[in-house]
């Protein structure tokens, strides 16, 4: 089946609110039930909710398994998207992801179709479930851009022994997601933000997302903005923990700290997740679908409860939303109650029996780790960050990638050799982002597949298409090229950088 991508309604200049429902107001949600445990624990979270007074009606959906069982190549059916299209809002239970047959994953189609540009993973410590940091005071969010960076997705075998994913970071989708870290802090009451990057190695795509955060944090003088090299971030999450407040980072670095984040305050039984857009918002527990346990009662509901409150807020309906997230707390803390996945020891309960029990704690408060003060979070606009006006630009060469088996000293003196009637003289040839010519070192292992630098021969001349076409034409008649990629400059300043090891 085509998906098509849903209509863009709203203008992304405007600030909207993320919902414009209000408390009396009954919601429709699509639920997605999922695969293995999923329709246990969403029946579980249902009734707790219902019981609970939340004004919500359902919409039953199917996407992943099923539908690719049922052919449904990207596992999410149309009637499903158009229910989505409806409600803009989703309770989503895991789905699986077929390996060996279907398409991409239907987890990732969701967010990708409806523009899910943020994913909203909560880490707090739970009073109850003893993790190596109990009492450490872990509470902080990590903010992770979702739909860019290598998940775009496009990927190329260069030659059939090298393979190659671009990596996409935009000024818009980078600027739509740290607003949203900051109006999160806000609407938390937190006073930093910390953006983890790894822009000491990727200045440009890296590097763009850092200067974003440095620009838009400007607008929010009220909260401490930190950056934070990603790989520091790690060691800093299981070193002091209760440093941060809320983590905004690019999409692979925000896969993997998210993950560890769960692992800091009880793992994948209690982690939930938002995946907000202006379209729609996508509410799930990070868990799979666990299939060694599905089908038989043993599933802990927390992770997809936590992601129903935080649903709940999105929706404006804060006070069941802390009623309901206080009656969990309340059970965990308890600790009379517990599913197998965290049982410590003691005799655990089903997903049913534990369900009943939050609904019989539902006018209950912890006492050590009550819920907080939440604000409504108001989606943020792309403001003026989200587009770059440079008033020159100019090209001043291109990067040619050739397959050849040739060492690199062969390679490099063969394509000086066409360069003779050409405008364009060859600077360097890199292989694996290390220069190997002129000047390469006796060590580097060469692939089959060299990026090889042209610039002008008169120095700071700007270079046209009909000289990069002719040069090109050149080498076509020798070399399998596969990929052309201009040099610009904007405002003076490169737009590319230097090899390892280029002057
Ligand atoms: P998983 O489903 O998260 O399960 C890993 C293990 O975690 C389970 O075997 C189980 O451990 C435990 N577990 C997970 N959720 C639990 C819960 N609610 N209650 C109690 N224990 C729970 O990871 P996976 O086995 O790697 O993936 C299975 C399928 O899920 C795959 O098809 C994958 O693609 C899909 N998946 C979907 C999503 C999503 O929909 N967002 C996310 C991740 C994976 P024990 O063995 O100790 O019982």
């Amino acid at each position: 089946m085509l998906i098509q991508a849903p209509p863009k309604k709203l203008n992304h200049n405007v600030a909207i609110p993320t919902a414009t429902k209000t408390d009396l107001t009954r919601t429709k949600v699509t639920l997605i039930a999922g695969d293995g445990v999923g329709p246990e624990i969403a029946v579980a979270v249902q009734k707790i909710l219902a019981a609970a007074g939340a004004p919500l009606d359902w919409e039953n959906c199917v996407a992943g398994g099923e539908a690719f069982a049922k052919g449904v190549i990207s596992g999410v059916p149309a009637e499903t998207i158009e229910s989505i299209r409806r409600t803009g809002i989703v309770l989503k239970g895991p789905l699986e992801t077929p390996i060996g047959y279907g398409g991409k994953s239907a987890n990732v189609t969701l967010r990708k179709l409806f523009e899910t540009y943020a994913n909203v993973r909560p880490a707090r410590e739970i009073s109850g479930v003893a993790t190596p940091f109990s009492g450490r005071g872990i509470d902080f969010v990590v903010v992770r851009e979702n739909v860019e960076d290598l998940y775009a997705g496009v990927e190329h075998m260069q030659s059939p022994s090298v393979a190659q994913c671009l990596k996409l970071i935009t000024r818009k989708g980078s600027e739509k997601v740290i607003r949203l870290a900051f109006e999160l802090a806000i609407s938390e009451g937190r006073k930093s933000v910390h953006c983890a990057t790894k822009a000491n190695i990727m200045k440009l795509t890296e590097g763009l997302f850092k200067k974003v955060f440095e620009e838009v944090a400007l607008d929010y003088p009220q909260i401490k903005a930190h950056h934070i090299l990603i790989d520091n971030a790690a060691h800093q999450l299981v070193i002091r923990p209760e440093q941060f407040e809320v983590i905004v980072t690019t999409n692979m670095n925000g896969d993997i700290l998210s993950d560890l984040a769960s692992g800091l305050v009880g793992g994948l039984g209690f982690a939930p997740s938002a995946n907000l857009g202006t379209e729609a918002a996508i509410f799930e527990a990070v868990h799979g679908s666990a299939p060694d346990i599905a089908g038989q009662g043993l599933a802990n509901p927390s992770a997809l409860l936590f992601s129903a409150v935080m649903m709940l807020r999105h929706l404006g309906h804060l006070d069941i939303a802390k009623r309901v997230k206080n009656a969990l707390l309340y059970v965990l803390e308890s600790g009379e109650y517990r599913t197998a996945d965290f049982s410590q020891g003691q005799t655990p309960v089903n997903t049913d029996v534990f369900a009943q029990a939050v609904i019989a704690a539902l006018d209950k408060l912890p006492t050590r780790m009550p819920e907080k003060e939440y604000q409504r979070l108001t989606l943020p606009a792309a403001g003026p960050q989200a587009e770059s006006h440079p008033t020159t630009r100019e090209v001043v060469g291109a990067d040619i990638f050739i397959e050849s088996t040739l060492p690199p000293n062969a390679l490099g003196t063969a394509l000086s050799g066409l360069c003779a009637e050409s405008s364009l003289s060859l600077s360097m040839i890199s292989n694996r982002g290390t220069q190997v010519f002129p000047n390469g070192a006796p060590e580097t292992d060469c692939v089959d597949v060299y990026r090889c630098r042209f610039v002008s021969k008169v120095q700071g001349e700007v270079v046209g298409d009909a000289d990069i076409f002719s040069l090109l034409e050149r080498i076509a008649k020798e070399y399998r090229w596969m990929h052309v990629e201009k040099l610009q400059q904007f405002d003076g300043a490169p737009g590319y950088t230097r090899a390892q090891g280029e002057d």
